[in-house]
């Protein structure tokens, strides 16, 4: 794995000034891990590593988390070690109350002023929060929903960072669940939620089987983006990407690391002015490609694919920020890629209107 080095501390601080947003960021993914610490510190009760290791073998003797490094320390090889699903147990645990969401709604807020991100689609799986998920919850989907806006109505206040919700179906649960989430979805549509996503493990859960919950949208304000070719192989990933935009008429695409691979699906992508949600910082660290230059997004740009760059989440891995993804790609492919890609975050954003879009193409 070729990371960047991050040395260039001038450079680094530059794009730090920079105005950004953000269209493909997970809440839970997200939360500074100080904040969860003092959240379980507060609250009492414990906190335990996930019980299996990713090849699913159990963990040996003591799981429980008894302090702030082996809280950090989670961060370590996180994917590689653990199951996807399991490690956002510890954020998501921190949200399963009214005032937990709020709280954590502030803290996103917050850290997203700290990176200088003026406006972000921020996604989560209200299932993991509500009484669905059995993670303590007794909220309903609507409940966590309407909480949740709350609570970034309330950061906004504090910080000024705007907040819209995409809500993504947690791609392990049955098609009935999707379209329970959905409709939760569709009471908020213009109240806050600008979008539903299908994300989760890819492999075992491809897009075709979602193609009701998705339809429920084709006649609503709301979005649709995917997580597809990130986690499977090239000739599964094409299909899972030509079957998001064909059938569940997707508006993003979350990854699609081998398109550059895939002359009629970049076609696709232009001429449906689908954006491209990249993540090239979490493609490297989950291991899904070997170089951020692998994803050859200066390319796909030059095609007209409205490439857009993220941080998926942040605070599960080390230098996972934006401006850390911006960085290895300014690198490689200089200002005006740069000037490029935060724009079209501007052009592609779902929850802006075109007065926001004007203050912001001057500011950023
Ligand atoms: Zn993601």
């Amino acid at each position: 794995m070729k990371k960047p080095s991050f040395e260039d501390h001038t450079y680094l601080n530059s794009l730090r000034q920079r105005q950004t947003c953000a269209l493909h960021i997970h809440w839970d993914g997200s939360i500074p891990f100080g904040t969860l610490w003092n959240f379980y510190q507060r609250r009492g009760g414990k906190l335990f590593l996930p019980e299996r290791y990713s090849d699913g073998r159990l963990l040996e003797g003591d799981r429980e988390i008894k302090t702030r490094k082996q809280l950090y320390d989670l961060r370590d090889g996180l994917f590689s070690k653990y199951g996807i699903v399991d490690v956002f147990e510890v954020p998501t645990r921190a949200m399963q109350t009214a005032a937990d969401l709020k709280t954590m709604a502030r803290a996103h807020c917050h850290y997203l002023q700290t990176q200088n991100i003026v406006y972000a689609e921020t996604r989560f799986a209200p299932w993991y929060h509500a009484q669905e998920g059995g993670r303590g919850s007794t909220l309903t989907l609507d409940e966590v929903i309407g909480y949740s806006l709350e609570g970034f109505e309330q950061g906004k206040e504090k910080t000024g960072v705007k907040v819209k919700l995409i809500v993504s179906i947690n791609r392990e649960v049955a098609s009935e669940a999707a379209e329970k989430i959905v409709k939760a979805s569709l009471h908020f549509a213009e109240r806050g939620v600008v979008g539903i996503d299908l994300a989760c493990y890819e492999p075992a859960s491809p897009p075709e089987l979602f193609e009701n919950a998705f339809a429920r949208t084709f006649d609503s304000p709301l979005k649709r983006t995917v997580h597809a070719d990130e986690m499977v192989s090239e000739e599964e990933g094409k299909k899972n990407v030509h079957t998001a935009i064909t059938l569940l008429r997707a508006n993003g695409i979350g990854h699609a690391v081998h398109l550059h691979k895939n002359p009629g699906l970049i076609q696709l992508m232009v001429e449906n002015h689908i954006r491209l949600e990249s993540n090239p910082i979490s493609n490297l660290t989950c291991g899904f490609i070997r170089d951020i230059a692998d994803l050859h997004l200066d390319t796909l740009a030059k095609q007209g694919v409205k490439v857009t760059i993220n941080p998926d989440d942040p605070q599960m891995w080390k230098m996972g920020d934006l401006v850390h993804n911006l960085y290895g790609l300014g690198k490689l492919y200089g200002g005006q890629f740069i000037d490029t890609v935060l724009r079209n975050a501007i052009e592609s954003a779902w929850g802006l209107s075109d007065e926001e879009k004007q203050v912001l193409r001057e500011q950023t």
